[in-house]
């Protein structure tokens, strides 16, 4: 082999190693973010059903904002489900309790909301498990399903989950990462609206700041689905209506 053979066949492998190493890097980052595919055990972004039926989740928090979520959800008597963070049930658990009280579900999100992505699986263990434990503690006694923080899963979190017969829950209907409907409480439930499907799962901030038109949007979103004939299930009612 010439010189310059060699050296084209060893720029050939950089390149081949280079290539390979940014499909991986995609894949990983792909994998994290996918709402449908986990490595490991059940995720679902919706469910498929011909019935005209809808979750609404309602994530982060609590705080004081509670009270005008939970009124407008008895208002309009629709049950939805909850995936506050741990530490902040921890230091006051009576927004829980109310939102136990007036029937709704709730899930886990962690305890400190940190991206669980290539964690081990001791501390994915130590996110999971004292939340819970608060959730139990405010009354709880449904399922308790796992909403990952940001969305983002891997990898020893779904093995964790799959372990400890955990579902989790992602969602196809969210408004709020597009800059152009997440100021706008008009533009943010129409785009809700027209985007739900039958067995889709909204995901809202209506408590967090700087999320005010979240909050404003959810009544109109509410009438807005009910005037299409939606009817408003938990997480763990739409999941059990999946066609079969
Ligand atoms: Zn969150």
């Amino acid at each position: 082999m010439s010189l310059l053979s060699h050296k084209l066949f060893f720029l050939k492998k950089i390149i081949t190693l280079f290539f390979l190493l940014a499909l991986a890097a995609f894949g990983v980052y792909w994998l994290n973010r996918a709402r449908t595919i986990q490595l490991f055990g059940e995720i679902y972004a919706r469910v498929e059903t011909n019935q005209k039926v809808v979750a609404l989740t309602l994530d982060d928090g609590p705080n004081e904002k509670i009270d005008t979520v939970l009124n407008i959800l008895k208002n309009h008597n629709v049950k939805a489900t909850f995936f506050p963070i741990g530490k902040l049930m921890k230091e006051d658990l009576s927004p829980i309790k109310k939102i136990v009280e007036e029937g709704h579900e709730l899930g886990n999100h962690s305890y400190t909301h940190r991206i669980l992505s290539l964690r081990s699986y001791e501390t994915i263990r130590q996110e999971i498990e004292p939340t819970d434990k608060l959730l139990r503690e405010a009354g709880y006694v449904g399922d308790i399903h796992f909403r990952p923080p940001y969305g983002m899963k891997i990898f020893m979190l779904p093995l964790y989950l799959k372990q400890n017969n955990r579902k989790t829950i992602i969602w196809d209907v969210s408004p709020e990462g597009n800059p152009t409907l997440n100021m706008d409480p008009k533009k943010l439930s129409q785009f809700v609206i027209d985007q739900t499907k039958n067995g889709s799962i909204i995901l809202l901030h209506p408590m967090n700041d700087g999320r005010e038109a979240s909050l404003e949007s959810l009544e109109p979103i509410i009438q807005g689905l009910k005037a299409k004939g939606f009817i408003f299930k938990t997480v763990s009612e739409l999941l059990e209506m999946a066609d079969s």
